[in-house]
């Protein structure tokens, strides 16, 4: 029997690291197929989902800048990378059966759509999974600001970020033993001590618009859909 789940619709940010496995850069599909698999777990439980994926496993416009290469060009160099991610992970899910539309906020129609909100908001009520792609098409942004923008705009419930570690800890736990994990946090405790959850201004955007950041391991198998189905280990920010 399917769980309960207290979600209908959430937004799943994932890094560009999280895509290329142990390989150090780039891309490692079957890194790709394993988490598209748990997406898949979670649209078969029948929640829509929306999808960001950053793009620094290719390429991030601080890189390119502090190389002396002008921001503004890095920057969208950077969302470029995340329309790569995105179409691997589009391939991915469609090999598992999922429909998929990636919606870029930079207009490139033969590659995909571009964004028009009340068009994906229809691609969610048919339960395709969408992936936004191009960031917020905007330079000096993260993908971390165009999650939060996308999960308000889609009116999720929640944004679920993928990260290497169960939730958010007091200090990094893979260097310190002693690290301890939050169960709740709230969005100014996260801005206060530099968290490093997401970037601020995506952490002051939750927050202006109460929407709840759930920080859970991607590495954990199961994880997502334990989450959504009400049991794990994760934080909670806000909400
Ligand atoms: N980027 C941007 N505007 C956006 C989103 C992303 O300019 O709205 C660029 C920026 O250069 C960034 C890169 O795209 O470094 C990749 O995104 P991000 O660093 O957020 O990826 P992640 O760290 O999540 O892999």
């Amino acid at each position: 029997e399917e769980p309960k789940v207290k979600y209908n619709r959430v937004l799943l940010k994932i890094s560009g690291e999280a895509l290329m496995g142990d390989q150090g850069y780039g891309l490692h599909p079957p890194t790709v197929a394993r988490i598209a698999a748990e997406v898949k777990s979670v649209r078969d439980l029948g929640v829509e989902i929306c999808m960001v994926i950053g793009g620094g496993n290719i390429f991030r416009g601080l890189q390119g800048s502090a190389q002396g290469m002008e921001r503004t060009t890095a920057d969208y160099m950077g969302m470029l990378a995340t329309v790569m991610n995105a179409l691997a992970m589009q391939a991915a899910l469609e090999q598992l059966g999922v429909h998929t539309r990636v919606i870029s906020a930079i207009p490139m129609d033969q590659v995909c759509e571009p964004y028009i909100r009340r068009r994906a908001v229809r691609h969610l009520e048919k339960k395709r999974v969408c992936i936004f792609a191009a960031g917020t098409g905007n330079p000096y942004f993260t993908t971390d600001t165009a999650a939060t923008l996308r999960a308000n705009e889609m009116a999720c419930e929640a944004i679920f970020k993928g990260t290497k570690v169960d939730g958010v800890y007091d200090k990094d736990p893979k260097k310190h033993a002693d690290a301890t994990r939050y169960d709740t946090i709230s969005y100014d405790e996260v801005l206060q001590r530099h968290l490093g959850v997401m970037d601020a201004s995506a952490i002051a955007l939750a927050r202006d618009n109460n929407l709840p950041i759930i920080v859970f391991s991607l590495d954990e198998p199961g994880g997502f859909r334990g989450i959504l189905a009400g049991h794990g280990t994760y934080t909670r920010v806000g909400g």
